[in-house]
């Protein structure tokens, strides 16, 4: 069936983007989800054909950690992308961190997103084109998935794809200045956003972040070092050769999820423990990382937000 405006209610906004909004919302039948709501470009017939083709990757609930899409529907004004709800993502826990995350934390997101692309890739032939912390979710129980597939590239601005879209930062070399004789860029360019992604998160700090403008940033990912984690903060080795591999700046010598999957570091924390809802509770109950976690790191009494 077609799903209608009227049949949800508004519980509020989760959060916005470049492209669009993201709000709570109660379908009818009492379901609790996430809609992401985005301004249509093109005609309205051309936006359902491409959400067709994204509904058969979208609705491919067999992927635990892929967010589960049930559906999509063009109105008037906007696209709706009717989404699971998750908790949070990897950029907001990073604002409320301020710091660097645990490693044994970002091994287990590693694991998730790499098998979240490979299933993409393998399955439905389809490279994300938008890895980056926000893209990546979390829910109360600590399943760690990925988000926003495909759709950047291809509701946004169907005319200008690859070049448009907000998001430069994580943008891989290739993108950026292609290769003549390779003018479509391959997986491996959602390979280095992971790479870019897991540095900014280690050290609590975006890689460029001290560029004042786009074209410098650009310019530093073509002609710079590729970033790396810092010698001084206890990353493992397998950590720090994970991500130089995954930011090998040339994209011919740069892994594939097969490679990825045989690494140390994904295979270590594959079977890991790790409480990441013990985890989550803690950050989200904090209000900032100097004000309100002692020395041990832990929350501080009277201190903390609800
Ligand atoms: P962007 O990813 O570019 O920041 P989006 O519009 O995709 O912008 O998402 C905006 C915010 O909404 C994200 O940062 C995320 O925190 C939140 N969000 C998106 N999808 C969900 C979801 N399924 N469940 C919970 N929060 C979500
Ligand atoms: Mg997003």
């Amino acid at each position: 069936y077609e799903a209608k405006v009227e049949q949800f209610e508004n519980l509020g906004q989760i959060g916005s983007g470049t492209c669009g909004q993201v709000y709570k919302m109660r379908y009818i039948t009492g379901h609790v989800m996430a809609v992401k709501q985005m301004h249509r470009s093109g005609n309205r017939e051309e936006n359902k054909r491409i959400l067709m083709d994204l509904d058969i990757v979208q609705k491919s609930h067999d992927c635990p950690n892929i967010v589960k899409c049930y559906g999509t529907f063009v109105t008037e004004v906007n696209v709706w992308i009717c989404m699971e709800l998750m908790e949070t993502c990897f950029d907001k826990l990073k604002k409320k961190i301020n710091g660097p995350m645990p490693e044994n934390i970002l091994g287990k997101l590693t694991v998730s997103v790499v098998k979240a692309l490979h299933y993409l890739k393998e399955k439905h032939g389809v490279i994300h084109r938008d890895v980056k912390p926000s893209n990546i979710l979390v829910n109360k129980l600590g399943d760690v998935k990925l988000c926003d597939f495909g759709i950047s590239g291809r509701l946004v601005d169907s005319q200008a794809k690859t070049r448009a879209a907000g998001c430069t930062a994580y943008m891989a070399p290739e993108r950026i200045s292609p290769d003549p004789s390779h003018p479509n860029y391959d997986i491996r360019a959602d390979v280095w956003s992971l790479g870019i992604s897991l540095v900014e998160l280690a050290t609590g700090v975006f890689p460029y972040h001290n560029c004042k403008t786009d074209f410098e940033m650009l310019t530093k990912i073509l002609e710079e070092a590729p970033p790396e984690l810092p010698n001084d903060q206890n990353f493992s080795i397998g950590f720090k050769r994970f991500v130089s591999f995954c930011c090998t700046k040339d994209y011919r010598y740069r892994p594939k999820y097969r490679d990825l999957l045989e690494h140390e570091f994904v295979r270590r924390h594959e079977h890991s423990m790790v409480d990441i809802p013990a985890w989550l509770r803690k950050v989200l109950i904090t209000q900032t990382k100097a004000a309100s976690l002692d020395r041990c790191g832990n929350p501080m009494q009277g201190n903390i937000a609800s």
